[in-house]
């Protein structure tokens, strides 16, 4: 398999950067799979001609026009899903299965937002709720407008979703009107790299409305501006750096920080064994462990048993586990695959080693040797699946405090209470999704009320919907996604939320005739 030299595409052309680039592997071999550099690339140029040229462009167009444009994006990933999929299972150590949660979970969000953006027609700005008096007559009134910013919308993303973590950013800002920088994690940036080569290809979108920088951020956010605007994904300890930097802090440029989180599942009392409640608590907590190898912002962490179902959620979600074969993705019979880079294989075992300090495995050993199917001895970042259980849920350290991101959960026995379930969620200090499983409608409504404040997202699991969801580890486009705390305090998606980010609300002000012309309420 050859090296592919990553390109950035800046100022509406590709460019190769000058120097001997970083290497990205196949985390499966270990063998090199492509080379990212952008040595020599004039980052501050590029976001000019962003601003430009496709910010000018997006704004002239209505938002059914930019919705159109993000449905023919989706189109275009569509025809190259197969070669995405390969990439991901190459670059990112990804099952098939893996690979179609992000590529699909790209596609499937454009297309929600092409749909979304339809709806809002030949208009270019947006009103912000019913108009005002403000005056002692109607003469004088009041409405408020979005209108979209004249900058350009940065994304620097994580390594796990390298094609969905682009689109659920992208979709947004280009609805309402923004162009787009794509900065994606260098690790996995083939995927990224191949899928962005594709939308240009397919020249669907203005010069200057798509970005790319397939490699080192270098300067990129020195030169961002007050009219940009900055989303950020992956760790905590980034996020944190990055909100501190003194320029984006003179600037009041918006940050939208996605951090780490340590996501819940809370079993409620009433979940008897057998039940649909249960069947689904176990594969969806099961899924989230394994699914792309644990690297899942919204994966399971701490996992809430009522003390008197431990042992036979111990016992079920063992069997479940151990019928999962870990070893080369690329193989149907493997449902995990290796850890996406060496550093992750690293970050997960000092982990790991901080979790005994909490409990017992009882599931799994980190310890013993690994054969992985298909895999050459000694080579890729596999990693074995851990179950813990916490000795005493409340006064564990890490459990509530470190993410480890990998597949790995904690159980933590709990009395059945919901306020003590809300209570021992809320030590996470902030989570992106808190999942109860539960038919007991009077523990639901507690346990929800209790946790809320502490998630971007609860998801209710029980026999009524049991053939109905896609689980708490699946994000939608019309729901929310982020989270407060830990997870960042940013939030995307949620429909036409999401876009709000990128659109400054402005309150008019003036006679009733001319503010309703604008706000485009009357003719
Ligand atoms: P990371 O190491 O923080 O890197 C994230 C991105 O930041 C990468 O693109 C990286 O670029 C870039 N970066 C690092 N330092 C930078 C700097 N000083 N200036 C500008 N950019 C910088 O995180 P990761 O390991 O890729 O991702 C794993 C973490 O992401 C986990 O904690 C996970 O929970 C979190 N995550 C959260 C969500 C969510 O939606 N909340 C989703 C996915 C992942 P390089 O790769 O070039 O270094």
């Amino acid at each position: 398999m050859s090296s592919e030299r990553i390109e950035s595409y800046i100022s509406g052309q590709w460019s190769a950067g000058s120097g001997p680039g970083v290497p990205l592997l196949n985390p499966t071999t270990e063998a090199e799979v492509g080379r990212a550099e952008t040595g020599g690339i004039d980052l501050a140029a590029g976001l000019a001609f962003a601003r430009r040229e496709g910010g000018r462009a997006l704004r002239s167009l209505t938002f059914a026009e930019r919705a159109a444009l993000i449905g023919q994006m989706s189109t275009a990933l569509h025809k190259v899903r197969e070669e995405l999929i390969d990439t991901s299972v190459e670059n990112g150590g990804c099952t098939r299965g893996d690979a179609k949660f992000d590529i699909d979970g790209a596609i499937g969000t454009l297309a929600a937002y092409a749909e979304l953006g339809k709806t809002l027609g030949d208009a270019r700005i947006l009103a912000d709720g019913e108009g005002i008096q403000l005056g002692r007559s109607p003469r004088f009134w009041g409405q408020h407008v979005y209108t979209p910013k004249t900058g350009v919308a940065v994304f620097v993303n994580a390594f796990n979703f390298p094609a969905w973590g682009f689109a659920e950013k992208a979709a947004c800002a280009l609805l309402a009107g923004m162009p787009v920088v794509c900065k994606p994690a260098t690790a996995t940036a083939l995927t990224a790299y191949r899928m962005f080569k594709a939308l240009v290809n397919a020249e669907v979108a203005p010069k200057g409305a798509l970005s790319f920088v397939g490699g080192a951020p270098r300067d990129l956010l020195d030169h961002l501006e007050v009219q940009d605007v900055l989303a950020f994904t992956g760790s905590a300890s980034t996020g944190q750096t990055l909100r501190a930097q003194k320029h984006l802090i003179e600037k009041s440029i918006p940050i939208n920080v996605e951090a780490d989180s340590l996501n819940a599942a809370v079993l409620g009392p009433d979940v008897e064994l057998g039940s649909d409640a249960m069947s689904l608590f176990l594969r969806e907590v099961s899924k989230d462990m394994t699914q792309k190898t644990g690297q899942k912002c919204t994966a399971t962490r701490r996992i809430f048993v009522p003390e008197a179902r431990v042992q036979d959620v111990i016992a079920e979600m063992s069997a479940r586990l151990a019928e999962i074969k870990i070893g080369d993705p690329a193989l149907t019979e493997v449902g995990m695959g290796p850890l996406a880079t060496r550093q992750q294989l690293e970050d997960v075992r000092a982990g790991v080693k901080r979790l005994r300090e909490d409990g017992e495995v009882v599931f799994g050993d980190a310890d013993a040797a690994l054969n992985p199917v298909g895999g050459t001895a000694g080579k890729g970042f596999f990693h074995p699946i851990l179950l813990y259980r916490a000795k005493n849920s409340a006064a564990a350290r890490w459990v509530h405090s470190h993410e480890v991101f990998g597949p790995v959960a904690t159980i933590c026995p709990y009395s059945g209470d919901p306020n003590e379930a809300a209570e021992l969620v809320g030590l996470g200090r902030g989570s992106l999704v808190a999942s109860i499983y539960s038919d007991d409608k009077s523990f639901i409504e507690r346990a929800a009320i209790g946790i809320a404040p502490w998630t971007g997202r609860v998801y209710i699991g029980g026999a009524k919907v049991f053939d109905h969801t896609m689980g708490p580890g699946t994000v939608l486009p019309l729901s929310v996604h982020g989270g407060p705390g830990r997870a960042g305090g940013g939030e995307e998606l949620g429909g036409m939320r999401g876009v709000m980010h990128y659109m400054q609300r402005t309150a008019l002000q003036g006679y009733r005739p001319i503010v309703e012309s604008i706000s485009g309420q009357k003719g």
